[in-house]
C-alpha cells in the first residue's frame, strides 16, 4: 500500500507536532508517523493513569492545534526503510501481524529526536537499573515504585524532572547524584537568570520538591551492588567512594540524538548532529530536521525548530524568517547546556575487563581493548549488531574509545520476517534479522 502526501513528517514529539501543523495550516497535505501509541514525543508522553498524570496545558495546546490543521497521525508506525527515493517504509504492528506500509512524499521533516547516552560501569546490567527517562517512561506505563528506594544518577536537567515524577509517583529519591561539578553548573544557573528564566523557575521547583534528597554535584556512580538484582550504588565525588543503598538505580548520561534516519537518506552531519541550514533543511533537498537531531536544546528549541521546518516546506519563508530570533536564544541555551553538562574524562574509565558494553549481544570491555575501529570490533565480536543496533553501545564506544558508526542500513529496526519480501524491504548482505 502506497500513500502519497505533500509534506511527511516522522516523529510526532514537540518538534513534529509543531511541523506538521505549520504545513497542514499552509495548505500542505500533511502526514505524521510516530512509533509510540499516541503524539507527544518523549516530553509529553501519555500515562495510563489519568488520573495522575497532570496534562501540561502547552500540549493539550499544541495536539489540539494539530487536530484542527488537518494534518493526519498515523502512529504506531515505525520508519524503517527508504526503498526509493521520495518514499518511506514503515512496519505497523497490529493484532493480527506486522505489516509495512508505503509513503511518497515531496517534502520530508525529520524530527525523530534523542534518546539517553548510557556508559557501562560494573552491574549496570542488574535488574533494578533502568535509564533515567526510561525509568519515568515505564512508570507512566504504569511500572510501580511506590516505596521504592531510588537513586537517580548521571548527567543533564532530565535528572531533576525524573526525580520528581517518580517521588509524585510514591518513590523515595534517596539520593541525585549529577556528575558535572558545582563549577560548570553554577555559570549556566546563573546564565538563566537573563535569558531563560522559565527554565530556572521549572529547575527551581524540581529541587524545591526534592528539598529532602541531596542533589550531589561532581559525583558519579562507579558500581551497582547487588547479585540478582540492585540492592545499592556505589558512588564518588573524586575523593571517597560510598555506598547508597537502593532498590532501584534510574542513571542516564544526557541525550544523543537519533539521526539514523538522517544518515541513511544521506544528510549531512556536524559532529554528532544533522546539519541545517536557517530555513531547518539537511543538505538533502526538500529534506528538513527539526529538534533533537539537530542540537539537544529542549522542548521550546523544538517548538520552534519545528514551526519553522513547516512553514518553509509549505514555502511560507516569510513567516518562517519571522521566527529566527526565537531560535537564536534558544541555540545560545542550547551551547549553554552542553558546556554546562559536558562529561568528565573519569567516566571513561568505569568499566572494567568483564563490564558487558553491547548488551544485545553480551560483549565485555576487555574484548573491545583489542579492536582500532567500531566497524572492526563489530565484525570481530558482533558489538552493535543486536536489536537496538548500536543505539546504546553507539554512544557507549563513542565515549570509551572515540570511535563513530561509518554507515547506516536498512531496516533501521529489527523487523519481524513475515513483513519481508524482496520487493518491500531492502536487505543488506550484513543485516541480522531477529
Ligand atoms: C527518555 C527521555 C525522556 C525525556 N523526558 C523529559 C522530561 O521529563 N522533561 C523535559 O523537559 N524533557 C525531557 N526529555 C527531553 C525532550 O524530549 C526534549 O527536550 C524535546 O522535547 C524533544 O522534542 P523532539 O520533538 O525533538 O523529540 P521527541 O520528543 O523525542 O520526539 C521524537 C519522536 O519521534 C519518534 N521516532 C523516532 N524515530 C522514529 C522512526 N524511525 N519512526 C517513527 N517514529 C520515530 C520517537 O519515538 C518520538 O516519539 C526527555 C528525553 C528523553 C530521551
Amino acid at each position: 500500500m502506497m500513500r502519497r502526501t505533500d509534506v511527511l513528517v516522522i516523529g510526532a514529539g514537540p518538534a513534529g507536532i509543531a511541523a506538521a501543523t505549520a504545513a497542514a495550516k499552509n495548505g500542505c497535505s500533511t502526514i505524521v508517523l510516530d512509533d509510540n501509541v499516541a503524539a507527544g514525543g518523549q516530553i509529553w508522553r501519555g500515562g495510563i493513569d489519568s488520573a495522575r498524570t497532570k496534562e501540561d496545558p502547552a500540549k493539550t495546546k499544541a495536539i489540539a492545534a494539530l487536530r484542527s490543521s488537518g494534518a493526519e497521525i498515523l502512529a504506531g508506525r515505525q520508519v524503517v526503510d527508504q526503498p526509493a527515493p521520495g518514499v518511506l517504509r514503515a512496519v505497523i504492528t497490529m493484532a493480527d501481524g506486522t505489516r509495512a506500509e508505503s509513503f511518497a512524499w515531496d517534502r520530508l521533516i525529520l524530527a525523530t529526536g534523542a534518546r539517553e547516552r548510557f556508559l557501562p560501569f560494573p552491574g549496570w546490567t542488574l535488574p533494578g537499573v533502568f535509564g533515567a527517562g526510561g525509568l519515568q517512561a515505564l512508570v507512566k506505563g504504569g511500572f510501580y515504585v511506590e516505596g521504592k528506594r531510588v537513586v537517580v544518577a548521571g548527567s543533564g536537567p532530565l535528572l531533576l524532572a525524573v526525580a520528581a515524577h517518580l517521588q509524585e509517583y510514591g518513590a523515595k529519591v534517596v539520593a541525585i547524584a549529577e556528575q558535572a561539578p558545582l563549577r560548570q553548573l553554577l555559570p549556566f544557573a546563573a546564565s538563566l537568570l537573563g535569558s531563560s528564566l522559565g527554565k530556572l523557575l521549572q529547575g527551581a521547583r524540581y529541587r524545591a520538591s526534592l528539598a529532602r534528597t541531596p542533589y550531589r554535584m561532581g559525583c558519579w556512580p562507579v558500581a551497582v551492588e547487588g547479585e540478582e538484582s540492585v540492592r545499592g550504588v556505589r558512588l564518588t565525588n573524586g575523593r571517597r567512594v560510598w555506598s547508597e543503598p537502593c532498590d532501584l538505580l534510574a542513571c542516564g548520561f544526557h541525550l544523543v540524538p537519533n539521526t539514523e534516519l538522517a544518515e541513511l537518506l544521506g544528510c549531512k552531519l556536524r559532529g554528532d548532529f544533522v546539519e541545517v541550514n536557517v530555513r531547518q533543511q539537511t543538505s538533502v533537498a526538500n529534506v528538513f530536521c527539526a529538534g533533537e537531531p539537530t542540537g539537544i536544546a529542549g522542548l521550546e528549541a523544538a517548538l520552534i525548530q519545528g514551526e519553522i521546518a513547516g512553514l518553509s516546506a509549505a514555502g511560507a519563508a516569510r513567516e518562517a524568517s519571522e521566527l529566527y530570533g526565537r531560535r537564536s536564544r534558544e541555540q545560545a541555551f542550547a551551547r549553554r547546556l552542553e558546556a554546562a553538562f559536558r562529561l568528565r574524562p573519569e567516566l571513561r574509565s568505569l568499566a572494567v575487563p568483564d563490564t558487558i558494553v553491547c548488551r544485545c549481544e553480551d560483549v565485555p570491555f576487555s574484548q573491545l581493548q583489542e579492536h582500532i575501529s567500531w566497524t572492526d570490533a563489530k565484525l570481530q565480536t558482533r558489538c552493535g549488531m543486536g536489536p537496538c543496533q548500536g543505539r546504546i553501545c553507539g554512544s557507549a564506544v563513542q565515549t570509551l574509545f572515540n570511535w563513530r558508526a561509518t554507515s547506516v542500513r536498512p531496516p533501521l529496526f529489527p523487523v519481524p520476517l513475515e513483513v519481508f519480501d524482496s520487493e518491500e524491504i531492502s536487505i543488506s548482505p550484513e543485516t541480522i534479522v531477529h
